[in-house]
């Protein structure tokens, strides 16, 4: 074979290998890439007074970013670094070689949520249609503002209160620490926080006084009928 015909084919070569390169390596990289924190829906700051700039930079600065580290850690080598955040907590649930796995995994997700739940001047009470699911399922706004209030400060210890959908009906429910109502079937609408460090550098012992003055100040009704249209 003469030289020129191999230096040829070797040009050639090359060149398709450098096109296949890009088709192969983004799948690749996005297989293994980390799980990311998502961005804050709005400033730190924009919360105060209800919840303080200074809870949000160490809740979700160091706590929340703290469980996609952990997460991130956990999963990378194995085939979970495959999966996405809701399939990572639905595989782990209840599994108990992956406690660590699960409770990051759902921690990272349930204050994606949570922030998502409430906006700067929100709060009140929900557009009509999704005023009128709470009225056929709760009998009335004030009955189930009642009920989520009571489920967030009656949880003992650590823990979330949510609204989710449940055999298609409206419904309150509480988890205690990580856990989240998409492990048992249901559809999470709306989240509020209520382990300590949600509520302690602004209201100390105090989380019935958090947990109104979320509801009446910072619940977004828009992401929650959002949620709970899609
Ligand atoms: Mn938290």
């Amino acid at each position: 074979m003469p030289a020129s015909a191999l230096t040829r084919r070797h040009v050639l070569l090359a060149a398709a290998g450098a096109a296949a390169a890009p088709l192969l390596l983004p799948k690749r990289a996005l297989a293994a890439a980390p799980l990311a924190l998502p961005p804050l829906p709005y400033a730190e700051n924009a919360l105060d007074p209800v919840i303080s700039a200074t809870t949000v930079s160490f809740h979700y600065g160091k706590h929340h970013r703290a469980y996609f580290d952990n997460l991130n850690k956990l999963i990378a080598g194995t085939p979970l670094a495959d999966q996405g955040l809701e399939q990572i907590i639905r595989s782990t649930a209840g599994a108990s070689d992956k406690t660590a796995v699960f409770n990051n995994a759902a921690q990272a997700w349930n204050h994606s949520f949570y922030w998502n739940s409430m906006r700067p001047g929100g709060g009140g009470k929900p557009g009509r249609e999704l005023g009128e699911r709470i009225d056929k399922d709760f009998g009335g706004f004030d009955a189930f503002r009642k009920e989520l209030a009571g489920a967030a400060t009656s949880q003992f210890g650590s823990g979330w209160a949510w609204l989710v959908v449940a055999d298609g009906k409206l419904k309150v429910v509480k988890t205690g620490n990580a856990d989240n109502p998409m492990t048992q079937g249901m559809k999470p609408l709306l989240t509020i926080d209520v382990w300590e460090h949600a509520y302690y550098l602004d209201y100390q012992n105090r989380r019935a006084d958090y947990v109104n003055a979320v509801l009446d100040k910072l619940v977004n009704w828009d992401f929650v009928a959002q949620t709970a249209a899609a």
